[in-house]
C-alpha cells in the first residue's frame, strides 16, 4: 500500500500557485517552537532586529514574504500559556495566550536562524521586550499558519505601507524575479529610518517622510499609491499593509479605480491606533 505523506502536500501547493495567474493563500503544517534569542542588532534607525535560533529554529520553513508568526509571552502573572500540537494545527488556550504576530523577515536554514524586524514604539509589549531583551532569552513562536503565494506571471507588483510592513516589503523585492517591474513605496519617519532593499531594477522605491507626525497619521502613502497610472491592458498585483485607517483608502481604490479581483490584491491593517494587539479579523 502506497503512503501519501501529508506533510509535504503544501509544497505542491505552493508550487501549483506559483505556475497559475492568481495569488492564493496557501497552509502549511503549524508548529510551535522554542527559540532563543541569539542577538539584536537595529536596521536603519526604525527597526530593531530579533534574531532567533537554538535547535527550535531548525527546521522552521519560509515561502513567501508576508509569512508572519506569533511570538508568545508570558501573561501578567507571569505564567506562560502555551498551545498545544493538535496534527498539522496548533490547539490554542482560551482566553488566547498573549501574543504579537510579526513578519518573518529572513530564515537562514544554514545557521538556523530566523530575523524578526520590529519597529519599536511607545507603550507596546513586544516593543519593550524587543528593546530590553538580551541574548539566551527564550521566546516561544507559532507558525507560520501559511503564506500568500503570488505567481511571479505578473505585469507590475505595488507594494505599499509603514515601517511595520517593511520587512514583508523588503522579503517582497528580494524574492521577485530580477525583471519584475512595479512600484514600493514606504513611510518612514525619515532618512535614517530608510534601509537597503534588494529591488528588481525595474522596481521603482519611493520612501515618503512622515517627519514630526505621529506614526499612523496622514495620507501621504495613499496619495502617492493612488497616484500611480497601471498602463492600460497590464495586469497588476497590489500589496499593502500598515496601520488600519491609513491603508483603508487603498481598498476603495484597488476596487473601484483599478477594478482589480480579490485574488489580485492584498491589503491588510497590521496595527491600529490606540488598540493594543489589533486583529483586523476582531474588527
Ligand atoms: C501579519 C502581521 C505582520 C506584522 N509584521 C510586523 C513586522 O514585521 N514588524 C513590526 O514592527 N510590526 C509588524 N506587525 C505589527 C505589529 O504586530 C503591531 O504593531 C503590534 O501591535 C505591536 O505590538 P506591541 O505589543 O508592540 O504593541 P501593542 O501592545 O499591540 O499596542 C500598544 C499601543 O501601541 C500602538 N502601536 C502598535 N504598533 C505600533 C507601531 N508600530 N507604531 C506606533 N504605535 C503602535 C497601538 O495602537 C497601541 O495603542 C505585523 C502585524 C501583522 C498582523
Amino acid at each position: 500500500m502506497t503512503r501519501v505523506d501529508h506533510r509535504h502536500r503544501h509544497l505542491d501547493r505552493i508550487a501549483e500557485v506559483r505556475a497559475g495567474r492568481h495569488a492564493e493563500k496557501v497552509g502549511y503544517p503549524i508548529h510551535l517552537r522554542e527559540t532563543e534569542v541569539v542577538r539584536t542588532t537595529m536596521v536603519g534607525s526604525g527597526l530593531l532586529r530579533v534574531t532567533l535560533g537554538g535547535p527550535g529554529a531548525k527546521g522552521f520553513e519560509a515561502h513567501a514574504p508576508d509569512e508572519h508568526v506569533k511570538l508568545i509571552f508570558p501573561e501578567p502573572d507571569g505564567s506562560l500559556r502555551l498551545p498545544e500540537r493538535n496534527g498539522m494545527m496548533l490547539r490554542w488556550p482560551r482566553p488566547a495566550p498573549t501574543s504579537r504576530e510579526y513578519t518573518v523577515r529572513r530564515y537562514d536554514p544554514v545557521a538556523g536562524e530566523i530575523d524578526i524586524d520590529i519597529a519599536p514604539h511607545d507603550g507596546g509589549l513586544a516593543s519593550g521586550w524587543a528593546q530590553a531583551v538580551q541574548p539566551g532569552a527564550v521566546l516561544h513562536v507559532a507558525g507560520p499558519p501559511g503564506g500568500l503565494i503570488v505567481p511571479h506571471t505578473y505585469d507590475r507588483y505595488l507594494l505599499a505601507g509603514d515601517i511595520t510592513a517593511l520587512p514583508a516589503i523588503a522579503r517582497w523585492l528580494e524574492e521577485l524575479p530580477r525583471g519584475a517591474r512595479g512600484w514600493a513605496f514606504v513611510e518612514v519617519a525619515d532618512a535614517a529610518q530608510e534601509i537597503e532593499l534588494s529591488a528588481p531594477q525595474g522596481v521603482e522605491v519611493r520612501w515618503l517622510h512622515r517627519g514630526d507626525r505621529p506614526a499612523g497619521t496622514g495620507d501621504a502613502l495613499a496619495r502617492a499609491v493612488t497616484a500611480v497610472t497601471v498602463p492600460e491592458g497590464e495586469r497588476v498585483y497590489v500589496w499593502a499593509a500598515g496601520e488600519a485607517g491609513q491603508i483603508k483608502p487603498l481598498r476603495r481604490w484597488v476596487r473601484d479605480e483599478l477594478r482589480l479581483e480579490k485574488a489580485d490584491h492584498d491589503i491588510t491593517g497590521y496595527w491600529k491606533r490606540g488598540v493594543a494587539d489589533f486583529d483586523e479579523d476582531d474588527d
